[in-house]
């Protein structure tokens, strides 16, 4: 079954049960200035949920382009490490506004997955809360899954991946308890099951994620029951479709393949097996729908993140033989594979192409340098062992190389980067400048309720002017995280 299939049966299949089909909003929240992009399916719908603005329907579906890279969901340093992670990726959802709760969604996702997919129940394994006996009986009694393969799981905070099966909105506001459902790939791949020291690899891996918001909190943390509890569901589009197409990683799936192909045509590239492909594959598709979305490359705030993805494809390109802009032109490869889902894509195509050339045009330009200089440091430093400070920075500062792109390239080769340092080399520039007059005030942006700072300043360094920005909290958040 075709990707584009399985995203159609998915919403027929909630038509059928009478949910509206929503269209997916666009990548920026329209609703929410906290929240730095679309990460899941219930964003659009969070007024909704609240109580705040009704619509003229109780259940809807829909198929929700999300971009987690950056913020509190940030899966940028997972890609091309794992078999499942994006930083864009679509997510399938059915949502209930006070009218089906627990045991409607539960019968719906089994029924969809074993009589709609026909995928193998014994292959299926299942979570619930801790304490959500409600969830628990739901399906050992009434679906019958045998207990061996439902999962309790508490507030499991401190583990990377670990799964967490409780969910806030945010610190006040609606909440409870979730219940994840994980395909079994095989013992020939390495991982354990939900709740085991080894449910980080990659063997059981979640499809689903049910969220049953069931309380309210307050201020003072009291957690009455909501009077009419809501559903909101989430499964990723190319986990279902490596399942359903035989695949273990979400890459090997029909439109991952596309892109690969595509990649490895405009870099020369013969193995298609190359992890860099991967990664440029997964980086064209959030960089064309961040710019039809309306993000352009920048030094703050969503630009940057934006401007750091593009940076990173290039590099894997650069890694992979091609000195020359290459990524504008997997634009068109896309729109053949993700077109006609998404006709602003397809509508936007040439603007697209000219943002994305435009910004490989910017970094080519300083790229190759960079790197010399990159691999001329590292040659000094031996495996294990730790890039300098000094080097991060001028990277960062001369060459455009966002801190987070050099810690890539460092974590390949075994090597830590010394983000203090990097940091302090970053506060006497920023001295030096402020002396000089060149100053340029911080800018400020928060998302899921942080406050994260931006710093921005420009100097002049070679012959252009060169404008450099670092992104505290997330960033060096997401470089510790690998
Ligand atoms: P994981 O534990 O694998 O990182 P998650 O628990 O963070 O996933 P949820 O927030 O529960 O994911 O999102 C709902 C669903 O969206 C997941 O069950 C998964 O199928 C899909 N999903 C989440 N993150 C990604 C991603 N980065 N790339 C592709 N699909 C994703
Ligand atoms: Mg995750
Ligand atoms: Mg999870
Ligand atoms: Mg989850």
């Amino acid at each position: 079954m075709k990707t584009s299939e399985i995203r159609q049966k998915f919403l027929s299949f909630f038509e059928s049960k009478g949910h509206q089909i929503v269209p997916s909003s666009p990548l920026v929240p329209a609703n929410d200035p906290t929240l730095l992009f679309t990460n899941a399916g219930m964003v659009q719908f969070k007024d909704v949920f609240t109580g705040k603005e009704t619509r003229p329907y109780k259940r809807a579906t829909t198929s929700q382009r999300c971009v987690r890279a950056g913020g509190k969901h940030n899966d940028l340093e997972n890609v091309g490490y794992t078999a499942r992670h994006h930083t864009f990726f679509e997510m399938l959802g059915n949502f209930s506004f006070g009218d089906y709760f627990k045991q409607d969604a539960i019968r719906y996702a089994w029924e969809l997955l074993t009589a709609v997919y026909k995928l193998p129940a014994e292959k299926l394994w299942v979570t619930v809360y801790q304490e959500d006996d409600e969830a628990y009986d739901i399906w050992a009694k009434e679906i019958g899954v045998p207990p061996e393969r439902i999962v309790r799981i508490g507030d499991n905070k401190g583990a990377r991946y670990a799964s967490d099966n409780f969910w806030q909105m945010a610190d006040t506001g609606p909440c409870g308890p979730c219940s994840e459902i994980f395909y079994d790939h095989g013992p020939e791949i390495w991982g354990g099951p939900p709740g085991s020291p080894e449910e980080d690899g990659d063997r059981y891996i979640e499809i689903w994620n049910l969220v049953f918001m069931q309380f309210e909190r307050d201020a003072a943390g009291n957690m009455p029951r909501l009077p009419k509890p809501c559903v909101d569901t989430g499964m990723g589009l190319e986990r279902i479709a490596a399942v359903l197409q035989h695949m273990h990683s979400n890459y090997e799936i029909d439109l991952f393949q596309a892109l690969i192909k595509a990649a490895a045509r405009e870099t020369g590239t013969a193995d298609l097996q190359n992890n860099s492909l991967k990664v440029i594959a997964d980086h064209i598709r959030a960089c064309s729908f961040l710019v039809v979305d309306g993000v352009i490359p920048s030094n703050e705030g969503r630009g940057y993140v934006l401007r750091r993805i593009v940076r990173r494809a290039l590099r894997h390109g650069y890694k992979l033989g091609q000195t020359q802009p290459f990524f504008h032109k997997l634009v068109g490869d896309l729109v053949q594979q993700m077109g006609q889902a998404y006709p602003e894509l397809a509508a936007k195509q040439e603007r697209v192409e000219q943002v994305l050339r435009q910004e490989e045009e910017r970094f080519s330009e300083t790229l190759e340098n960079g790197m010399r200089i990159l691999d001329a440091a590292l040659a000094d430093v031996p495996a294990q062992g730790t890039l300098d400070g000094h080097t991060l920075f001028t990277l960062y500062d001369t060459y455009g190389f966002p801190v987070d792109l050099t810690a890539d390239i460092c974590r390949e080769r075994e090597v830590e980067v010394d983000l203090e340092g990097f940091d302090q080399a970053m506060t006497r520039q920023r001295d030096q400048a402020r002396a000089a007059g060149k100053f340029k005030a911080a800018e400020g942006l928060s998302y899921h309720g942080a406050q994260t700072r931006f710093d921005g300043y420009e100097h002049l360094a070679g012959q252009g002017k060169v404008t450099a920005l670092y992104v505290e909290g997330s960033e060096v958040d997401s470089v510790q995280a690998g």
